[in-house]
């Protein structure tokens, strides 16, 4: 028995001593007293109390020891209300408990939330009537309270979880914002470094510059450029600095006023020579900024000497157009003029302002408008046209003797892009030849009539001198006769050059057969001529339709030629051949051949191959062009080969008659 148990009267009680206890009672106090659980027996209808000494603080200081052997109504007349229909029930047999019941106790003088798990139940007696209640009691308030107070503090968690799993959501929002808004910076940074790149490499790229970006306080932003050196800026690192960390004062103070232009929103250039002699051109930029606020001025100097150069020659070539004698035209590809120097106003009467833009047709006279096209084609191939001697219109009507020469202008890739044409007026020139000609022709015509009379007289003479048997006056009249045939034939020519000049060349076109004419020449020159074996090969009859003396005349000529300059004793050959419906003729000889620097130029008027081989031989360089023009009036060919040193063929060609 515990200690108090033992020390109450019980005899004062319903119970009575412990002695007399009925047996159920002491056996149920007996297993109460030997376990370490709180237990409370409430015996009989008063419920009197006995517990073992776990039961003590449950009961508190309040009722304790007062419960002992008193009943229980009084001692938990408090909480009496919840628990007596318990007591009631379990003393009518029936086993009543639960878990964290909650009453209000007041066991410590002062009422305090408590809660227990209970068990009640009933102790019978042998016979089994209930006798009393075995309250087998734990208390549950801390760990009730623990619990609570987890699962407030679970619940607070919870709470606080969600905020930080909201929290959380929204750091990550802003860890998205965030994500973007670098790479947006990433890119912004890498479209910058290449913004950077290209400046740089445009900077150092534009040949002969020099670029410089200031900010509002005058300070380098950047400076790049292939002339730093020249412009006086050395390789150091310019970002950030004022022009007078970096270099002499007195250069920012020369261009501080420049800067503040510039930075003002002014955009100009200006032309600086260096002490060095270039010359540059620079231009201010105002840079405005994304609020349309001029942040930053850009300045590109570039080296112009070489354009100012280009200005001087220029200016120097313009003077010289402009003082030249001879009227300096330039024109497009179509003909329309694009300059006119004051030669060309005093040449042609029209100004510089009412020519310009205008065709160049407009001075060409109607009968010569096809020679505008042809000299075109030439230089389109990029041929020289020199020294083309023509006609041309002035603004009155007037019709003027040109030397023109037309050469290509071509750009720098070396494309043709106009045409620069140098008219020289030949006006007096050509008076002064037609003058010497017309005299030519006068002289010649004054001495054909003595020399047709002296021709006649060597006739007679030699008709007489037949039989008189003197070989000496024979051969001395036949070579009398060459003689005069000689002078006819130079005369012949003079007078034949002068009515070209004069455009009195008479072309009078019969139908003949030019193998007849061929046999005729031939026969009278093998004749006269014994020096050269002539040759002949048969063409068989061939008709043409031309002028037979002047046809004559031209291969009279060839021959002539062809002896003059070819020794003795070698072969001549006269030939005709057709070809389709034109007949060839030639005469070849074993001469000493034209130099090929020659060939194209011996039917040029007054044209002599000068060498210690022809020097000794006597002529005018009027053959060959004569024979040239008249073949031209025949619409035929006339061309020339040869070989130096081994002679040479002379050929022209004639349509036949149909
Ligand atoms: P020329 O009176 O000088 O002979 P041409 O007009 O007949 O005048 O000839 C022009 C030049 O061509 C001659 O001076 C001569 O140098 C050259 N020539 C003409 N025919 C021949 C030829 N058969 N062989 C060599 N040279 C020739």
């Amino acid at each position: 028995m515990g200690a108090l148990i033992r020390s109450m009267d019980w005899s004062a009680t319903s119970l009575g001593a412990p002695e007399q206890w009925p047996a159920a009672l002491r056996y149920t106090v007996s297993m109460m007293l030997s376990t370490k659980f709180p237990v409370l027996i409430c015996w009989g209808k008063e419920y009197l109390q006995l517990y073992n000494d776990s039961f003590m603080p449950i009961l508190g200081i309040a009722k304790h020891p007062k419960a002992m052997g008193n009943s229980a109504k009084s001692t938990y007349s408090e909480i009496w209300e919840s628990i007596g229909p318990m007591f009631a029930d379990v003393m009518n047999g029936q086993s009543v408990g639960s878990t964290d019941f909650k009453v209000t106790l007041n066991r410590n003088g002062y009422l305090e939330d408590c809660y227990f798990d209970f068990s009640y139940s009933p102790i019978r007696d042998e016979k089994g009537d209930v006798g009393g209640i075995l309250v087998i009691c734990m208390e549950t308030t801390d760990k009730y309270h623990a619990i609570g107070g987890f699962q407030a503090m679970n619940e607070e968690m919870t709470a606080i979880n969600e905020e930080l799993a909201a929290a959380n959501e929204q750091m990550a929002a802003t860890n998205e914002e965030l994500a973007s808004v670098n790479e947006e910076l990433l890119a912004t940074q890498v479209n910058l470094s290449r913004s950077e790149k290209l400046f740089k490499s445009i900077a150092l790229n534009i040949p002969n510059s020099l670029i410089i970006m200031i900010d509002k306080d005058h300070k380098f932003i950047t400076i790049e450029g292939d002339i730093m050196t020249k412009m006086g800026y050395d390789s150091r690192n310019y970002a950030g600095k004022h022009p007078t960390e970096v270099g002499p004062l007195e250069r920012y103070e020369s261009s501080k006023h420049l800067y503040q232009r510039v930075l003002s929103g002014e955009r100009f250039s200006v032309e600086r020579k260096s002490s060095t002699g270039e010359d540059y051109i620079i231009h201010f930029v105002p840079l405005k900024n994304d609020a349309n606020e001029i942040d930053a001025g850009l300045i590109i100097a570039l080296d112009i000497t070489d354009v100012k150069q280009g200005e001087k020659k220029s200016a120097m070539l313009a003077a010289i157009i402009e003082s030249s004698d001879d009227a300096i035209i330039s024109k497009t590809l179509e003909s329309v003029i694009t300059s006119w120097n004051d030669s060309a106003e005093r040449m042609f009467g029209y100004k510089a302002d009412e020519i310009i833009g205008e065709t160049i047709y407009k001075l060409i006279p109607p009968d010569r408008q096809n020679e505008e096209p042809l000299i075109l084609t030439r230089l389109k191939s990029g041929e020289r046209v020199e020294h083309f001697e023509t006609k041309r219109l002035t603004k009155d009507g007037r019709l003027l003797d040109v030397s023109l020469s037309v050469s290509p202008v071509k750009d720098a890739e070396g494309r043709i892009i106009g045409l620069s044409k140098i008219a020289r007026d030949i006006t007096e020139r050509k008076k002064d030849e037609t003058r010497k000609s017309d005299f030519i022709g006068m002289v010649s015509h004054e001495l054909k009539t003595p020399l047709t009379s002296l021709n006649a007289l060597i006739q007679v003479v030699n008709v007489k001198l037949k039989n008189s048997g003197d070989a000496f006056l024979e051969g001395a009249m036949a070579k009398a006769s060459m003689q005069v045939k000689r002078m006819t034939g130079m005369i012949n020519g003079f007078l034949n050059i002068s009515r070209l000049e004069a455009g009195k060349m008479l072309i009078e076109k019969h139908p003949f057969d030019i193998k007849d004419l061929l046999e005729e020449i031939l026969d009278e020159t093998k004749l006269i001529v014994s020096s050269h074996v002539i040759n002949s090969s048969d063409c068989g009859s061939v008709s043409v339709n031309a002028d037979r003396d002047k046809i004559s005349s031209v291969v009279s000529n060839f021959i002539s030629n062809a002896i003059k300059y070819s020794p003795q004793g070698k072969l001549i050959e006269v030939s005709c051949q057709l070809n389709g419906d034109k007949v060839i003729v030639s005469v070849k000889d074993e001469g000493m051949g034209i130099n090929p620097q020659h060939l194209g130029k011996i039917f040029d008027r007054y044209y002599r191959v000068e060498t210690n081989n022809t020097r000794h031989i006597s002529g005018f360089g009027i053959g060959l062009y004569l024979s040239a023009e008249i073949i031209k009036q025949h619409s035929g060919e006339i061309w020339a080969e040869s070989e130096s040193g081994k002679g040479s063929t002379f050929y022209f060609s004639l349509s036949i008659a149909g």
